[in-house]
């Protein structure tokens, strides 16, 4: 069996990252994870607490931050539109300070560091499927700026410390993901129709419902994480992770509808500032590099989802 690591995860108790944290101490190492809990919940992790290798620390990665680690998985920021907008200027510093001070960090200690980017670095794209040699159409002054442009100015960060102090980085452009631990209030499509599903009420289709997304399950979402994390040190994406499965956001409510044997209709609202049109991953990159690619299917994924959320009426509005 490899030897124990000691890997820290930012955003350790989103959504991704409790998941995360749970998979690394499963295969027995030791987990540090770090969240300032400013759009995350720490009932993720309440079960992690009680294991000896698990470590929580409430702690701002826009500030400077001293542990010893092996690996680093650097997954902090607000990821919805929702969150990431409430507060955009502190978005773009956690983007950027934070990406400084935990190449820092790897910088110091010699560690890995995996960024968890995002396919809003290809922002409204204009080839589709989204492959990584294409470098996006961003709007630099928009509402979702912050948060691409943060993503992006990151990347930018990763490479410059792996070409200017040789540390070793990995970049994952992670696509639309959906699972249990959702934020039931982060406004995401797949928690917004499962919610209102459960409650009977209308499903809200944003524009025509014709856009469309590629909705990859969490744990194979940790899966891909965890084998880029074990490539050799030269290789370091970016790398597109999500499901190449295409859907669109109408199929998708009546999907969710039908699974979730609710009554509830769709209603039409207007579609939010630079909505993307069309997402898909062209995922050869990781197929060939990572021998990965995700295995579930979606109604599979989002009957787990479905069940999580029944299981949480206290959240239910
Ligand atoms: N840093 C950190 N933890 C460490 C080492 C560095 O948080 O273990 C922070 C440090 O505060 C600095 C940032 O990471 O602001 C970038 O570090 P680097 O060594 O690249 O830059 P420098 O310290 O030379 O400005
Ligand atoms: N969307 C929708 N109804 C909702 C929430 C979202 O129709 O209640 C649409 C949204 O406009 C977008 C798609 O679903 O076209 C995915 O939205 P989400 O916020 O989940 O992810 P992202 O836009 O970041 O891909």
């Amino acid at each position: 069996m490899e030897s124990s690591k000691r890997i820290a995860v930012t955003g350790g108790c989103g959504f991704l990252g409790s998941h995360l944290c749970e998979r690394l101490l499963s295969m027995g190492n030791e987990v540090i994870c770090i969240d300032n809990c400013y759009s995350s919940r720490k009932d993720n992790i309440y079960h992690l607490l009680g294991d000896p290798g698990f470590e929580f620390l409430r702690h701002d990665i826009t500030f400077p931050l001293y542990i010893e680690v092996d690996e680093i998985y650097n997954l902090a920021c607000p990821a919805s539109p929702v969150h990431y907008q409430r507060d955009p200027v502190q978005t773009t510093k956690t983007c950027i300070h934070g990406a400084i001070n935990m190449l820092g960090l790897a910088k110091r200690v010699k560690a890995k560091i995996l960024q968890a980017s995002t396919s809003e670095v290809y922002g409204d794209p204009e080839i589709h499927p989204q492959a990584e040699g294409y470098w996006g159409r961003v709007n630099p002054i928009g509402i979702r700026s912050c948060y691409d442009e943060g993503k992006r100015c990151a990347e930018t960060l990763f490479f410059d410390y792996h070409r200017q102090h040789g540390i070793a980085v990995k970049i994952a452009r992670i696509f639309n993901t959906y699972g249990p631990r959702m934020h039931p209030n982060d406004g995401r499509v797949v928690s917004n129709f499962i919610l209102q599903s459960l409650e009977n009420k209308p499903v809200t289709i944003y524009g025509s419902g014709e856009q469309t997304r590629s909705f990859c399950f969490v744990d194979d979402l940790i899966d891909g994480l965890i084998k880029l994390m074990d490539t050799q040190d030269r290789f370091t994406g970016p790398v597109n992770l999500g499901n190449p499965d295409e859907i669109t956001i109408m199929e998708l409510a009546e999907k969710i509808i039908e699974l979730s044997g609710s009554q509830s209709p769709v209603e039409k609202r207007p579609l939010p500032v630079d909505d993307p049109l069309k997402r898909k991953p062209d995922i050869q990159l990781a197929e060939e590099n990572l021998s990965w690619k995700p295995l579930t299917p979606l109604d599979k994924g989002l009957e787990q989802t479905i069940s999580f959320f029944r299981g949480k009426g206290k959240w239910k509005s």
